[in-house]
């Protein structure tokens, strides 16, 4: 090893979905919205000002800010904005996880904190999710240096009522709590409410998933104002300007149709609970997913096997290899016509491998 490589860190990334390119690929891989964002989110693109690029964005990010803290009746000191909710969870990991007491996740969930651990130094336990996969909150009432669990966790969609998530910001009161929210608008109720009696609590969120603005990069955080405020000394330690002028702009539009939001949610919702019933018929069984993917396990075909067909097929799915997931595949809540290309996939599939009755 030459010297210099001897101060090189090393970590161990999180390694995100595959973007295949291809008119025929289906991607159920990432959990974007098979629907596009808002009507007035391309028209405020192509209105845009592009000479106005020449100027650094507005560090503040006040625009973006504003709208959110209306739109969920909050003071502007309670909203920080990033670039898509992975750095807003990352500069909350440098801000908050600085105990010498571990962070507690469970161990079925978003594999990006335990990369930001590993990065930062942070010490961390990963909380084993029970055998049907659903958080213990009783589990969590231990010495620790904080706490965050996305709700509904992810890969499972299992969500936990708000009951059981103030429960557990209750028995945490002397540490950070993070409730990533990624997922929430596709049949949560949010842990926003109960913002006002807990300081300690900080709700993360994302226009990635139910927004359809995966491509922007726009995540934001509520929480009190000591949270909010430490979280933008940090951000202004590392990158004054996180936000680029599109993302904020586009980003407060999609938040004024309201309508388009509802609708679009209404029609994922709908796509996923059909498919729960067709991925029944086939012989899979999967946890409740109140999200837009679904942790499908065949009783008669590995996991590994069944993606690697989807694959040659030009379906994409989710495949993690890694301990209690290595016999599921998440898959995501496309339109209906999309689903019903896999399922007529699956169903081939199936039949041929006698994993199915053909009927
Ligand atoms: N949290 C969870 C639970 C997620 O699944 C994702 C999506 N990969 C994110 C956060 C990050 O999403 P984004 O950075 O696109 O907002």
């Amino acid at each position: 090893m030459k010297k210099w490589e001897v101060n090189i860190r090393r970590v161990v990334p999180y390694v995100p979905g595959e973007q295949p390119k291809g008119e025929k690929i289906l991607k159920l891989n990432t959990n974007e919205n098979p629907y596009p964002p808002a009507p007035g989110v391309r028209r405020a693109l192509q209105e845009m000002d592009y000479g106005r690029f020449r100027k650094y964005p507005d560090p503040a990010a006040e625009e973006l800010v504003n709208c959110l803290a209306d739109y969920h009746h909050v003071e502007r000191n309670r909203v920080f904005v990033g670039v898509g909710s992975d750095d807003v969870l990352a500069m909350a990991f440098l801000s908050f996880f600085n105990s010498e007491k571990p962070l507690l996740f469970p161990d079925v969930s978003y594999s990006f904190y335990k990369v930001w651990a590993e990065l930062f130094g942070i010490p961390y336990e990963a909380v084993p999710l029970d055998e049907t996969f659903r958080i213990r909150p009783r589990d969590y009432d231990r010495e620790n240096g904080g706490v965050i669990f996305p709700n509904p966790n992810a890969p499972t969609g299992l969500l936990l009522g708000l009951e059981q998530v103030e429960d557990m910001v209750r028995h945490n009161q002397d540490s950070v709590v993070i409730v990533d929210e990624a997922y929430i608008d596709f049949g949560g109720r949010s842990a926003l409410e109960l913002l006002g009696r807990y300081e300690n609590l900080l709700v993360v969120r994302t226009f990635s998933k139910a927004r359809s603005m995966a491509g922007m990069r726009i995540g934001f955080a509520i929480g009190s104002r000591e949270l909010i405020r430490a979280l933008h000394d940090v951000k202004y330690s590392f990158n004054s300007y996180t936000m680029n002028m599109p993302s904020l702009a586009l980003g407060a539009e999609s938040v004024k149709d309201e309508a388009y939001f509802r609708k679009t949610i209404g029609k994922i919702v709908d796509t996923r609970e059909k498919a729960k019933k067709r991925f029944g018929s086939l012989g899979f069984s999967f946890p409740d997913s109140m999200a837009n993917f679904i942790l499908v396990k065949h009783e008669k075909v590995p996991a590994e096997e069944l993606f690697e067909a989807l694959q040659k097929e030009g379906i994409y799915v989710r495949y993690f290899k890694q301990p209690r997931l290595e016999n599921y595949l998440r898959i995501t809540i496309g339109t209906d016509e999309e689903m019903e290309r896999l399922f007529a996939f699956l169903e081939d599939y199936l039949k041929e491998h006698g994993a199915v009755q053909a009927w």
